[in-house]
Parts: C-alpha cells; structure tokens; sequence
C-alpha cells in the first residue's frame, strides 16, 4: 500500500499546493525526497509476484511507477481537483498517452482550430490510424455542436489560446460533450489550476505542459494528465507502462517543487500582464492589445468567470509598421528574452507569425487574426516599470 499524507481534508488550495505528496521517508526529510532509481527491491519473491500482478501496491519500474513522480501526481491532482493525474515527459507526450489510451480507429475527435501548433499536427498525424478530427471555431460554440457525431468520444480545448488569448466556455462544451456520449479534455497550460480548474467546471480531464507555468522557471520539459482516478488507471497507465512515455523522477521532482509557488507567481505575474496590457492599449504604436483582463477583449466577462478574475500573464499585441515594426521592438529589448517559450519568471518576447506560427500559410495565419505586426509577451517576475520601458524603446521608433 503506498501511503498518504496525513491533511486535514479541508485543507486549502494554496495549502495542498505545498504539503500534498508522499509522507517522508525513513529520516524525516522536510523536503521532498528525489528518487533517481530506475527500478524498486521486493523482499522475497512471493511479494513480487503480488507486485507485478498489481495485486499489491508498490513501486515496481520508474516507467510507470515512482515515488517523486507520484509525489508530483497527487500535488496536481489537488490542485484541479481532480481523484488521479498521471505525470508524462512533456506536454505533447500527454496529449499523445491521451489519444492512444482512450481512442481507436473509427473514432472521431471535435478540436478548436486555436489550439497549440503540435496538437493539431498531433491530431491530424492520427488520421493514419483511422481517428478523424475536426477542427472547429474557439470560440462558436454552435460549431462544436455541429460538428458531433455518434462516434465523436472526444472534445479537446485550449483556453486562452497562444498567442491571442481567446476564451471558449468550458462548461458549455462539457455540456455539449456529455450530451454526445463524448469526454472533454481542456488544456490548462496558461491558466494552470491557480486560475483555472476545467474539472470543476465540468471538464472531464485536463493536460498540462508541465514545461510551463507548473515548473515556472523555465527548468525542465514535463507533463501531465489529470482525470478521474479510475479512468486513469484503467486506461492510462496500461497505456504508459507498454508505451513509456515517462517522466523522468528529476524533471517531476523540480516540478513538484515548482507547484509550491504556483499560485504566488500566477498572481504576481497576471498582475504584471494585467498592467503592461493597460498601458500597452494607451501607446500610439500599438493598433490592437489582446489579453481577457482588458474590457476591450471579446470574451472578457467568460474569462473573468472562468479564470478567477485574472487574465492570466500572457499579453499579445498588434503594432505599427507589420513585420518591420515588430522586429524593431523585438530587436531593441534588453530584459526580455528572445524565446517562444513561456511561463517563466524571466518574460519572454516572441513574434508567433515567423517562429510558433511560421509553418502555417499566411491565409491560415489571417484567419487565426495573427499579423505581421503581432508581438507575445510572457509577463515574469521582474518590475513592470522596467518591461515597459524595455518595450518602449521599439515602440517610440514606430509612433
Ligand atoms: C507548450 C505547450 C504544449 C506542449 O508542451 P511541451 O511540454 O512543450 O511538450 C501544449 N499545449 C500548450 C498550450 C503549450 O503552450
């Protein structure tokens, strides 16, 4: 039997985010043990047997089992509040262990065409194995229901979306998911379960980059899948013990140590993006600004519902001069980094239209509303004060 921590039940969200776990070992250490064993000893070969068969719980083979990994399951499944979570090696390999353990050929997935670039190309490479997707309007809600049919048993969606923040309603595609004998999965990377927690508004698994806000500092590639704990059992980890698509007990014991100050940094960094985005609306240079805090967003009201009144601490926006004018901001930054990853304390410049969205056609790009003149920024921890000015020097070239 692997044992629990010992929480009182009501314990809070900002309290499971650093006591949830394992309860320590043998000497009491107060910080989390980081197992790097590839495989466990059994006391007499009777007992193995048991353990192989699963008719005793234990850890057996880090392919499927270990204690930081489970360490790092059962702090994020507090967190989404959902009974199980399995941890996977990055965010698309729990998109992948999601597919190939729930679906099979004949089956038919509804997507938003929003979503991250990998998982459409994910979705899309599974047509080969006769699982067909359809890819539908973030946020038309009719689209989706239109687009069910009896085989349909999956409903996947990103909310907000990179890099235009747009907001779909999770509790309207859960309903119409369930009505179809279908399952909704919601990715939850930019809200993470500090803002959001799809499950509790119907949702019936949530994935995760690990790679991003959980993690927080740009650390480790990581990733998980949180769902009803005997789904997971009885369809996910069969599929990952003959698959292997693991996370390693390192990269889940930074991310374990990562969810301590989720809800901290979630706070502080929104806050940022939320003030960043306001004076980004009043520059010259600066045509258009999305982010859900801002009343000017298309779904501002369902975001500020849906996300625990925060816009999260992604900001997008559309500048003067296209391509050129976007690269002279770009160029002239010295805090924020030139990268297309996020969540991370140090903020993060990115211009999605040549890097995250380059593969797609220009007509794709336009129909998705990403210019040539749109920037991304992934708001950290350092001083607002000092992310505008570092933005200011492109910006005041373009006015
Ligand atoms: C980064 C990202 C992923 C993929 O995660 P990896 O850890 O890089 O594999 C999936 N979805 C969203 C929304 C992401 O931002």
């Amino acid at each position: 039997m692997i044992p629990k921590t010992d929480l009182p039940a009501d314990a809070r969200l900002e309290t499971r985010a650093v006591r949830e776990g394992l309860p320590p070992g043998p000497y009491g250490e107060n910080s989390e043990a980081l197992y790097l064993t590839s495989s466990f000893v059994h006391p007499d070969a009777e007992t193995m047997a048991r353990r192989f068969s699963n008719e005793e719980e234990a850890f057996v083979y880090s392919r499927f089992s270990n204690p930081t990994v489970t360490m790092m399951e059962r702090r994020l499944a507090a967190l989404e509040g959902s009974g199980g979570c399995i941890g996977t090696a990055s965010g698309m390999a729990a998109i992948l262990l999601l597919i190939t353990g729930l679906l099979k050929s004949g089956d038919h997935v509804v997507c938003s065409r929003s979503v991250f670039g990998s998982t459409i190309k994910l979705f899309q490479d599974f047509a080969k194995f006769g699982v067909e997707t359809s890819f539908v309007s973030q946020t038309a809600v009719d689209e989706w229901r239109a687009a069910l049919r009896p085989n349909t048993r999956l409903l996947f969606a990103e909310t907000p979306t990179n890099p235009l923040t747009e907001v779909c309603d999770i509790a309207a595609l859960a309903e119409i998911a369930h009505r179809g004998g279908a399952l909704l999965a919601v990715d939850n990377c930019f809200c993470s379960p500090a803002l959001q927690q799809p499950i509790g508004l119907g949702a019936d698994l949530v994935v995760h980059s690990g790679t991003k806000y959980l993690d927080g500092q740009g650390r480790v590639i990581a990733g998980a899948v949180c769902g009803p704990a005997d789904l997971i059992d009885t369809r996910l980890v069969p599929t990952m013990r003959s698959a292997g698509m693991s996370l390693s007990p390192f990269n889940a014991w930074v991310v374990l140590k990562g969810l301590e100050t989720l809800t901290i940094r979630m706070q502080a960094q929104s806050q940022r993006a939320l003030e960043l985005a306001q004076w980004l609306e009043a520059q010259p240079a600066v045509e258009r600004v999305y982010y859900p805090g801002l009343e000017s967003h298309p779904q501002h009201r369902l975001a500020m519902a849906q996300q625990s009144g925060s816009g999260g601490a992604v900001v997008a926006f559309n500048v003067r001069g296209a391509r050129a004018g976007a690269f002279a901001v770009v160029d002239q930054v010295r805090i924020c980094s030139r990268t297309a990853n996020l969540g991370d304390t140090k903020t993060t410049i990115t211009h999605p239209s040549s890097t995250s969205h380059g593969r797609l056609s220009e007509d794709q790009r336009m129909a998705a509303g990403i210019t040539q003149g749109t920037i991304r920024v992934a708001l950290g921890l350092e001083h607002v004060e000092d992310i505008k000015a570092d933005l200011l020097r492109g910006l005041s070239t373009l006015a």
